[in-house]
């Protein structure tokens, strides 16, 4: 299957990281924390014993997924890589930053992907001398979960390096549609301003939360309402995705709910801070200390 490398091991790089493992691709997953390629690790086994435990993994095919992993802080490793995926944080600096190192360490023919959840692809692939050969390749979480891959093309990626990340996600055993390079691509700005709007719906005493999510659960036929959703997203991530789309088409239809920027001022941040507009006993940082 050839070699894939991934950046970042967090939640999305973990997820890819197994995935792609489990397609057969031997896996250099790169991150800058030794302590976040233990977690990612750990959770990627977590995940692989769930799937032993079910039936539908041996335990030996799960060893041989692992041992397809190679873990490292050492950037050079992904050198020999066809493909390098990154989803580090959702920062332009930060991406920008790395999407130099790679350009000057790979050869030029190496696709670099970019799991953003809502930076213009454009403006990354400007940052590289090989703006053909960056695109974005936007899963979702959870990873191993969820079957689509956004594929977004930036205003210079050819179609070489589509047909090249088509192929890859497929081999991903993922569904790839794909968008333009414009905010929020297709997911988000949809996505974003329904929740958005389910908010504003809140904020203007519409209905109560459980009445807005069950109208849109029973209603709609959504898995869960937008206001979970949102929660679980990150209510952070929503406010940021909302504010690129208003920055990105300076229309004011994308304006957060003000309700959305208290919260986020206030640090309920949704499931990951046991608050957003649920509660949460159990939350993740209440295990990571
Ligand atoms: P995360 O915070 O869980 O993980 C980011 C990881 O990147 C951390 O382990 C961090 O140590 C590492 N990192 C930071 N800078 C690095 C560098 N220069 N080199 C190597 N590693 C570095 O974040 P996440 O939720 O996995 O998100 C990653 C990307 O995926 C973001 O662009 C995000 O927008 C996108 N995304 C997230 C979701 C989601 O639901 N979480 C969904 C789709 C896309």
């Amino acid at each position: 299957m050839g070699t894939l490398a991934v950046i970042g091991a967090g939640t999305m790089g973990s997820g890819i990281a197994q995935v792609a493992a489990r397609a057969g691709f031997e896996v250099v997953l790169r991150d800058i924390a030794p302590e976040c390629l233990t977690r990612g690790l750990a959770t990627i086994g977590a995940s692989l014993d769930r799937d032993v435990n079910k039936g539908r993994l041996t335990p030996d095919e799960k060893e041989a997924i692992l041992a397809r992993i190679q873990a490292t802080t050492d950037l050079a490793a992904v050198a020999t890589a066809a493909v390098v995926i990154e989803a580090i944080v959702e920062n332009f600096d930060a991406k920008a930053a790395l999407l130099r190192e790679l350009d000057a360490l790979t050869p030029p023919e190496t696709i670099l992907a970019t799991n953003t959840s809502s930076i213009s692809i454009t403006r990354l692939a400007a940052v590289t001398k090989r703006p053909a050969q960056v695109i974005g390749m936007h899963f979702m979480n959870p990873v191993p979960v969820m079957p689509l891959v956004e594929v977004i093309r930036g205003c210079a990626t050819s179609d070489a390096t589509a047909d090249a990340i088509l192929e890859l996600g497929a081999k991903l055993g993922k569904t790839c549609l794909t968008a333009n390079d414009f905010p929020g691509f297709v997911s988000n700005r949809i996505l974003m301003p329904m929740i958005n709007e389910a908010v504003f719906a809140l904020y203007e005493g519409v209905a109560t939360r459980e009445a807005i999510d069950g109208i849109m659960k029973l209603g709609m036929n959504h898995p869960m309402g937008p206001l979970t959703l949102a929660d679980f997203i990150g209510l952070d991530v929503c406010l940021a995705i909302l504010d690129v789309l208003y920055e990105g088409f300076g229309d004011p239809k994308y304006r957060a709910c003000p309700l959305l920027r208290q919260y986020v001022a206030a640090g309920w941040l949704g499931r990951k801070t046991g608050r957003g507009f649920y509660t949460y006993e159990h939350h993740p940082s209440a295990h990571r200390g």
